[in-house]
């Protein structure tokens, strides 16, 4: 629970000539805790997000993840930076529809050249815990948006991230589905996954993190720690 995963020291992000989109913003995440990113639209959440899965770069200020400065990657390192340290949880799912379920979860292994029968282990593996296994010759067209969204964490966790970020990943779900998300997520982090979730979804803040962040105009204005959820508490 002591080791940084996410270092960002002084980060400034400007587009154009538009106002910071993010200002001197300094946040360390330690393994294993869970943390939530709060914030109107337009606040940066989406920036610092992106700053950190190494899709763009800072103008001033360092970001380092799991101990790679990311903001000094190539575009090839920054890729197989994402596929190695990271793993990305989206709003929409980004599913290939005409991949079946198991095809979809084992293909950031075939990018890194895991050995085909070791990723379709590891896939099955993954579809079982997150009780999706009588899916995994289905098409994502057939599914419902919770299963979707399984789908899409099974398919994240599968090269074992450092780091699992989610980008508003109850925002297209009903509330019975996204509560479903929200507790695979805290189950997730209670086995120790060090977790990122940018969110306007409090209920989704409060129950699968321990720790808010707030943005506003680019900076961080508030950082709470909540007590740990007493395990089984929002089950
Ligand atoms: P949030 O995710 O909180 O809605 P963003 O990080 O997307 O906020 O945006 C922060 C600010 O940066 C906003 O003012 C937005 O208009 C601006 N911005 C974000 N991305 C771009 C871009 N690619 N080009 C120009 N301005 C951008």
């Amino acid at each position: 629970m002591t080791l940084p995963v996410i270092e960002l020291s002084r980060v400034g992000r400007r587009y154009d000539d538009g106002p910071p989109a993010l200002h001197a913003a300094s946040l360390t995440v330690r393994r294993g805790e869970a943390v939530a990113i709060l914030g109107p639209s337009g606040s940066g959440k989406s920036t610092l997000l992106n700053l950190i899965a190494g899709l763009d770069r800072p103008d001033t200020g360092t970001v380092t993840v799991d101990g790679v400065r990311v903001d000094r990657l190539g575009e090839a390192a920054s890729a197989r930076y994402r596929r190695s340290k990271i793993g990305m949880v989206f709003q929409f799912f980004n599913l290939l529809d005409d991949l079946t379920v198991t095809d979809n979860v084992v293909l950031p292994a075939r990018l890194t050249g895991t050995a085909r029968g070791e990723g379709d282990r590891r896939a099955a593996e993954l579809l079982q815990l997150l009780g999706m296994e009588r899916h995994a010759r289905a098409y994502p067209g057939r599914l419902s948006g919770g299963e979707r969204q399984r789908v899409a964490v099974a398919r994240a966790l599968m090269n074992r991230p450092a780091l699992l970020l989610a980008d508003e990943p109850t925002g297209a779900l009903d509330t019975a589905a996204g509560q479903d998300v929200s507790r695979l997520l805290t189950d997730l982090n209670a086995e120790g996954q060090t977790l990122v979730v940018v969110t306007h979804d409090l209920a989704l803040a409060h129950s699968c993190t321990n720790r808010t962040v707030h943005i506003t105009d680019g900076r961080i204005t508030q950082d709470v720690r909540s007590p740990a959820v007493a395990p089984g508490a929002v089950r």
